[in-house]
């Protein structure tokens, strides 16, 4: 993937080694990444019928702020999120022969929808990667053509947005990342590490790390996503979260700032403990009329 490899070199985006926890299936890793905690394993289960999420996430709080959301890609989203997109196409996950189609119906609304300025938020879910793995194993010589085409996906929507930003001068934000990994055999759902590691990537004109900077990526949590894309957009941290806000992300920023958001994800840390463990008690907030969450509690 040449074109990510040179957003990664540049600087301008943060890479991580998320590791997400079995069962590697969709669904309650659309879950993880979407609501910041660890579901049961009665997701397993159900896996095959996705019923609504119901539990506080990012997409419900994004669309309750009044973004407009697109999605295109693996069918599991739009059962999570039946009416929360302003405009979608689900892809089905059933036919894993199929590596070509299921990509190409997410990629033929790609030019249209760039053009477009009317979303705020667009998620895409590609499967062909997943269905390699599944048919002929991570060695295939198909995965290689798969990235590269991949590649180019991200290389035209970065390309797009910045175009756009130099219009709005507003940064934009690009995440990359893999729901589960593949094992050796190509397949996933249990512990391995081959399939609890993914790859998590953020892009974005706002990040100031310096360029030439190759320590190796940190590991870090799938469900840190949640509190960082949270604080990205201005939405309140999904209440059942146990990620931490991916820090390297708010590094470059003013330190009040740095605090701030901290401040917010320990907030919303520290009323779930609350709430999970009747004798823990949380000590006074120092500052109450900076700390929304407080002020809200307060009334
Ligand atoms: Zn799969």
């Amino acid at each position: 993937m040449p074109y990510t490899t040179y957003l990664v070199e540049k600087g301008s985006s943060h890479s991580f080694v998320a590791e997400a926890k079995p069962p590697t299936v969709t669904m309650p890793r659309i879950k993880a990444l979407m609501t910041g905690s660890i579901p049961g394993f009665i997701d397993v289960i159900r896996n095959l019928n996705s019923p609504v999420l119901l539990e506080d996430n990012v997409v419900t709080r994004a669309k309750a702020a009044g973004k407009r959301i697109i999605f295109y890609g693996d069918d599991t989203w739009v059962k999570l999120f039946p009416k929360h997109f302003v405009e979608y196409d689900g892809t089905t996950s059933f036919i894993v022969s199929d590596y070509t189609e299921v990509d190409d119906n997410v990629t033929r609304h790609l030019d249209r929808v760039l053009k477009r300025r009317d979303w705020d938020v667009l998620i895409l879910h590609y499967l062909g990667l997943d269905h390699i793995g599944h048919i002929s194993g991570p060695h295939s010589p198909l995965i290689g053509r798969k990235l590269s085409e991949m590649d180019s996906i991200v290389m035209k929507i970065h390309t797009s947005l910045l175009a756009e930003e130099r219009e709005t001068l507003f940064p934009s934000l690009l995440v990359l990342c893999g729901d589960h990994g593949m094992s050796k055999a190509g397949g996933h759902g249990a512990s391995s590490i081959e399939e609890v590691n993914t790859a998590l990537v953020l892009i974005s004109s706002a990040f100031e790390r310096k360029p030439g900077d190759s320590r190796p990526p940190k590991h870090v949590q799938q469900t840190d996503l949640a509190a960082t894309l949270s604080v990205g957009l201005g939405l309140p941290i999904p209440r059942s979260n146990t990620g931490s806000l991916l820090f390297p992300v708010v590094e470059g920023k003013p330190m009040r700032e740095q605090l701030r958001f901290l401040h917010l994800n320990t907030v919303q840390l520290s009323k779930l403990l609350q709430e999970s463990v009747p004798s823990y008690k949380r000590g006074p907030c120092t500052a109450p009329a900076q700390c929304p969450p407080c002020a809200e509690q307060q009334g």
